[in-house]
């Protein structure tokens, strides 16, 4: 018999930057290797594959690969089979050149190559070659997706890739290429498989899910999607994002009335509060129209959480359309935002803009945001304190593994001490009731009642 630790079994590093779409890119990748026996390894040395999984969508992403690279160069000089690669979009981007620029890279795969993994791994070690895989495919290959390596209770599930927005100032339809959906049957099956595997959340993704079966392959709404996730035994709650506001439905505001398991949360991008800058950065919706949908969202689900995303110094941008967002974010009240400086893209149309800003405004204007949102963020969160909620728990607490953290329906990270409540009601994946008892800028505290 052969011993345990020398039973074929290789060790893969892999290191991802960027937001969910990678993180599902990321448990794609590991999915495929689980299935030519390799495992995760928390540590770089010692590891057989090392894969650096990018993202290009802000800031200066090729700098930060090459230095990450740059870390790994002497794992490579004492083990010359370690095999090296990088992945995502800044591959996407900077393709077979990124292998002449570090001579000790291996693979560079896109993000509609990662089905091919296997065989560019054959390539590397069998034929001692070094392989990019960079083309764009229109369809979508079943095998690209449906090997999701669930990291718990809950998995990310890809429901389309790419977008056709063209947005002046992103560089996703370049790294990601054309919208194409999945087949509905596909979806259902890969949920299927991850209940049964013990998933008991999934958050669907795409660049723009509101747009979802009107692309490629897809064959029905997202609302009939969510129809269908909605009724996978063992499935609690759904989440998805990104909804684009343009986009969205009557009919998905809607649904969140008749399906308990949409989990109370819209992440609702607006990007700016000016007509002007919208229309240059090609939303295709006005300020007041994104307005109109968040009122009534708010009329119909006072518990709901509205998240958004915020550029702040687009090209052209003046103190008084930077006073437009402002004025937006305090109509609003977000219960929080993601918000970025802008950042000139490759390839894309607001980089070759006038009125392209300095640093020092933009940054400014990012802080002077930043704490206007702090405040807002904070408020909203009193607004809870006292009430009891269901905590989905995805594990013990960080800072105190005798305590548990979880996220509220509306998307918010809290936690709270479970000695003297029963084992069996306070372990991952339990949708428990908690009453919020603290709250801080990005989290809360509770107890079990
Ligand atoms: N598809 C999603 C967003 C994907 S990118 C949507 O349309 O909302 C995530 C966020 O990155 C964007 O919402 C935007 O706020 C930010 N972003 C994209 N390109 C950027 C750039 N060039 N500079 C700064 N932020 C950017
Ligand atoms: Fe980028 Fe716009 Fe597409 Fe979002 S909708 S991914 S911001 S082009």
């Amino acid at each position: 018999m052969i011993p345990a630790e020398t039973n074929g079994e290789k060790r893969v590093f892999l290191e991802t930057f960027g937001f969910q779409m990678n993180e599902s890119d990321s448990e794609r990748i590991l999915g495929l290797l689980k299935d030519i026996n390799y495992v995760r390894t928390e540590e770089p040395a010692g590891a057989d594959l090392i894969i650096i999984n990018t993202c290009s969508v802000r800031d200066k992403a090729e700098q930060k690969v090459y230095s990450a690279l740059g870390r790994y160069r002497g794992l490579k000089a004492e083990n010359p089979g370690l095999i090296i690669g990088v992945s995502g979009c800044v591959a996407q981007q900077v393709g077979a050149r990124l292998l002449k620029r570090v001579p000790y890279l291996d693979i560079v795969f896109g993000p509609q190559n990662i089905h091919k993994l296997k065989d560019l791994l054959d390539e590397v070690s069998l034929n001692r070659s070094r392989v990019a895989a960079v083309e764009q495919n229109a369809s979508i290959d079943e095998g690209e997706y449906g090997y999701t390596e669930p990291g718990g209770s809950k998995a990310y599930v890809s429901i389309m890739r790419g977008c056709d927005n063209f947005c002046s100032y992103c560089i996703v339809p370049f790294t990601r290429g054309r919208e194409v959906s999945r087949k509905s049957p596909e979806i259902i099956e890969e949920i299927t498989r991850l209940a049964g595997a013990g998933v008991k959340e999934v958050i669907l993704l795409g660049q723009n899910v509101n747009s979802y079966g009107t692309g490629g392959q897809g064959d029905i709404s997202f609302t009939g999607l969510l129809k269908k996730v909605s009724k996978i035994n063992g499935i609690k709650r759904i989440r998805f994002v990104t909804s684009h506001p343009k986009d969205i439905s009557d009919e998905l505001i809607y649904l969140f009335n008749d399906e308990p398991r949409l989990c109370r949360h819209l992440h609702l991008p607006v990007q700016s509060g000016s007509d002007g800058i919208l229309k240059n950065m090609r939303r295709g919706y006005t300020a007041s129209e994104y307005m109109s949908k968040v009122s009534l969202l708010k009329k119909l689900y006072p518990d709901m959480a509205i998240t958004s995303d915020i550029i702040v110094g687009f090209p052209g941008e003046t103190e008084s359309d930077f006073e437009d967002t402002m004025r937006l974010i305090k109509e609003v009240r977000f219960d929080n935002i993601f918000s970025f400086m802008y950042s000139p893209r490759p390839d894309t149309k607001a980089a070759k803009f006038d009125g392209q800003l300095p640093l020092e405004v933009r940054s400014e204007r990012l802080k002077v945001l930043q704490e206007a949102q702090r405040e807002i963020s904070i408020g909203r969160n009193r607004e809870l304190l006292g009430r009891t909620v269901e905590v989905f728990i995805e594990g013990p607490s960080k800072a105190d593994p005798s305590e548990r953290y979880g996220r509220t329906s509306c998307n918010r990270i809290i936690n709270f001490p479970a000695a003297g409540t029963e084992s069996s009601l306070v372990s991952t994946g339990c949708i428990i009731d908690v009453t919020i008892t603290e709250v801080f800028p990005n989290s809360l505290r509770g107890m079990v009642p």
